[in-house]
């Protein structure tokens, strides 16, 4: 594809998700990814419930499970996780997403596990729910290399089926490890599963969004996953009001 095509598309895609200005400031980029100090659809993905007002609500402490006692650079605990087998997934595989991106990246966002791309590739978010997060990303002025993607799981479940308890209780350690490890400033949960994961409620993705929970002490933006979007377009403009607060959070925009 040309520039100007990709300029043109980029452009139709800011449009859509109702983007009503960018910053002229050159230096938010690089803002947003410096060390901060030292495919088939899913059914999890669908709000469960019509939207309601939102109403700040306690929510349940979270009570994530430990990352080793010290801090692990992310290719130690890639090779903790090895050539894993702690989970019946293993055996479905045909490789482990582990995770992608900036290891000091400001951003992260974590979906809900592999899918047939995915696990084709090794790499999260590289379907078409995968295009249309890159393209959230570069409305939000970044790249795919300033953040990073990891997902609530690292083998893709048989069938896209939600991922099981016993699961994600195998699992969750590392993705703990990788945000401890990244100390990110602010983590955009996609879609339900992944939010009601991390902030372990079962409250729902449509009143979860639009405002910001604490994951010891990590900003949790929770918002409709990119599968979802792909299948109700309008709600694009929701998860650009998610992202929107997002900047604002990293200074990346007024
Ligand atoms: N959906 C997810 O939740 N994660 C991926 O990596 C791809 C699709």
């Amino acid at each position: 594809m040309s520039t100007a095509r990709d300029l043109a598309a980029h452009l139709r895609y800011l449009v859509e998700l109702g983007v009503d200005g960018v910053s002229s400031d050159p230096t938010w980029r690089v803002r947003a990814s410096a060390p901060s100090a030292p495919e088939a659809p899913r059914a999890s993905e669908e709000p469960d419930e019509p939207e309601e007002p939102d109403e700040p609500e306690e929510l349940k402490k979270p009570n994530p499970p430990q990352p080793p006692n010290h801090l692990l650079t992310l290719p130690e605990i890639r090779t903790e996780l090895g050539d894993c087998r702690r989970c019946k997934l293993h055996t479905g595989r045909t490789n482990i997403v582990f995770g992608v991106g900036n290891p000091s990246a400001r951003l992260m966002f974590v979906g809900e596990g592999p899918g047939a791309d995915e696990d084709e590739k090794g790499e999260p978010f590289v379907g078409r729910a995968g295009q249309l997060l890159t393209q959230i990303i570069k409305a939000m002025g970044l790249a795919r290399e300033d953040v990073y993607i990891a997902n609530v799981v690292k083998c893709r479940p048989p069938g896209n089926r939600n991922p099981e308890p016993d699961e994600i209780e195998a699992c969750s350690p590392f993705l703990h490890a990788q945000i401890a490890s990244i100390a990110p400033t602010v983590i955009v949960a996609l879609g339900k599963f992944a939010a009601q994961t991390l902030l372990q409620t079962e409250t729902p993705i449509s009143r979860l969004r639009g405002q910001f929970h604490s994951l010891g002490g990590v900003a949790v933006m929770p918002t409709f996953h990119p599968s979802y979007l792909l299948r109700n377009p309008a709600a694009k403009r929701d998860v650009w009001e998610d992202m929107k607060m997002v900047m604002k959070k990293l200074q990346i925009a007024d």
